[in-house]
C-alpha cells in the first residue's frame, strides 16, 4: 500500500517511472542477468522475444505441448509455425531428445519451458542450438528464482520470459518481464516495446527528436502494477523459502504413498533449484486421477488437473496438424494432479489433504 500510495501520488503512472525501474533493476541484480524490460504479460515477452528473433511464415520452432497456451500463441501470432515435443516422464519437461529429432532445414528456435519452477535440461538444449544456429527463448512463466547449474533460469538462452501473474508465486495481477541474455539486442528491444518508435533513445539524449523506426506494440506495464509487483519481489526469497518447506512437507507425508506403488511425487534434478511453483501428484492411470480429483473436490478440496496437451487442442491442430503421438504427454497429461499450494497454507490444511488422499487410496484398495 505504501508504494501504491507514493506511485499515485507522484502523479505520472505510465511506464517506466521510478517503480518500472526499481522492479527490472532488483532482477537483474537478483537473478544475475544483464538486461531486464517489464512488460504487462509474459505473453507479451514472449511476443517481443518473437518479434526480436524476426520470426515469420516458413519459420518452424520446436515448443513442447504440455504447457500454457501462450507458449505457442506468441509463435503462431508471427506467422511461424509451433512444432510440438514430447516431455520427459520425470519433469514433464521438453524431451531434448524428441527435440533433437524435430530440428529440420526451417526450424529457426527452440522455446523451452521451466514446468513447475523446474529447469529443462538446458545444457543439451543449448548445444543442439549451437549445432543448428537457433535461437532459444525460455518460457520462464514459472521459474522466477529457479537454478539450472547455479545460473537464473531465464537467464540461460538468448532471451527468457516472466510472468508475475496473479497465479505465479510473485504476483501483480497482470505482469511479465523480458530477459535480454545477449547485449546486441537491448536496444532494439526497447525500441519494440515502445511502440517501434526510439523514444528511449530521445529521453536518454542520444537523438533530438523520437519517430518510428522498427515493428512493435505497446509492451509497457504501468507504474502502478509496479509498484504492487516491487513488493513481491522484495520478499522473493521468503516466499520461495515458505514454497519449499510446503512441498517438502507434502513429500514427506506422501512418501509412504510413493512407496506402496499409488503415486508418483516430483522429483526435482540434482543440478536444478526450483522455487516450487507447482506441487503435483502422478496416479497409475487417467481413471485413478480422475476419482481421486472426484474425491478430492467433493472435500471441497481444490486439487487440479493441468494441460490439455496443446497438440489436441483445435488451434494446435488447425496450426501443426500432425499424425504423430506424444505418448509421454498424452498420459502424464491425464494421471497428473497439483495440490493446494498457496503461501498462507497451514499445516493442519496440509495434513487434511493428506489425510484424504490417504483414505481414498485405503478405501480404493479394500
Ligand atoms: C502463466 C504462463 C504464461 C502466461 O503468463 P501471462 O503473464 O499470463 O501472460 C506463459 N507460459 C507459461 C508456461 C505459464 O505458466
Amino acid at each position: 500500500m505504501e508504494y501504491l500510495t507514493d506511485a499515485v501520488s507522484s502523479v505520472r503512472i505510465g511506464s517506466d517511472g521510478p517503480y518500472t525501474q526499481k522492479c527490472a533493476q532488483l532482477l537483474q541484480e537478483r537473478l544475475g542477468i544483464q538486461r531486464i524490460l517489464m512488460t504487462p504479460s509474459c505473453t507479451a515477452a514472449l511476443e517481443m522475444a518473437v518479434m526480436l528473433c524476426d520470426l515469420g511464415p516458413g519459420d518452424e520452432v520446436i515448443v513442447p505441448s504440455y504447457t500454457f497456451v501462450s507458449t505457442a500463441l506468441a509463435v503462431a501470432r508471427s506467422g511461424a509455425r509451433p512444432i510440438f515435443a514430447d516431455i520427459d516422464p520425470q519433469t514433464l519437461n521438453m524431451d531434448p531428445t524428441d527435440v533433437a529429432s524435430l530440428i529440420g532445414p526451417s526450424t529457426r528456435a527452440i522455446l523451452p519451458v521451466h514446468y513447475a519452477g523446474v529447469g529443462c535440461d538446458m545444457t543439451t538444449i543449448n548445444e543442439l542450438a549451437q549445432q543448428h544456429g537457433l535461437k532459444v527463448i525460455e518460457d520462464a512463466a514459472q521459474a522466477v528464482n529457479s537454478t539450472y547449474q547455479e545460473q537464473a533460469l531465464g537467464g540461460i538462452g538468448h532471451l527468457g520470459t516472466f510472468s508475475f501473474h496473479e497465479s505465479k508465486n510473485l504476483g501483480c495481477g497482470e505482469g511479465g518481464a523480458l530477459a535480454i541474455n545477449d547485449a546486441e539486442w537491448i536496444d532494439r528491444a526497447e525500441i519494440i516495446r515502445d511502440k517501434g518508435t526510439n523514444r528511449r533513445q530521445f529521453f536518454d539524449g542520444k537523438i533530438d527528436k523520437y519517430t518510428w523506426v522498427d515493428w512493435g506494440s505497446s509492451f509497457l506495464p504501468s507504474e502502478l502494477t509496479c509498484a504492487f509487483l516491487y513488493a513481491q519481489l522484495q520478499q522473493m526469497d521468503e516466499i520461495t523459502r515458505r514454497r519449499k518447506s510446503i512441498c517438502e512437507y507434502y513429500q514427506q507425508r506422501l512418501a509412504p504413498l510413493e512407496q506402496s506403488g499409488h503415486l508418483r511425487l516430483p522429483e526435482i534434478p540434482a543440478d536444478c533449484q526450483s522455487n516450487y511453483h507447482l506441487f503435483h501428484v502422478i496416479t497409475r492411470d487417467a481413471a485413478t486421477r480422475a476419482a481421486l480429483m472426484k474425491h478430492l473436490n467433493d472435500q471441497e478440496i481444490h486439487a487440479v488437473f493441468h494441460y490439455v496437451p496443446l497438440h489436441t487442442s483445435p488451434m494446435g491442430q488447425q496450426l501443426s496438424p500432425q499424425t504423430r503421438s506424444l505418448p509421454v504427454t498424452e498420459s502424464l497429461s491425464a494421471q497428473l494432479l497439483r495440490l493446494p499450494l498457496f503461501y498462507e497454507i497451514t499445516d493442519a490444511q496440509q495434513d487434511r489433504v493428506v489425510g484424504e488422499i490417504e483414505k481414498f487410496f485405503s478405501a480404493s484398495t479394500a
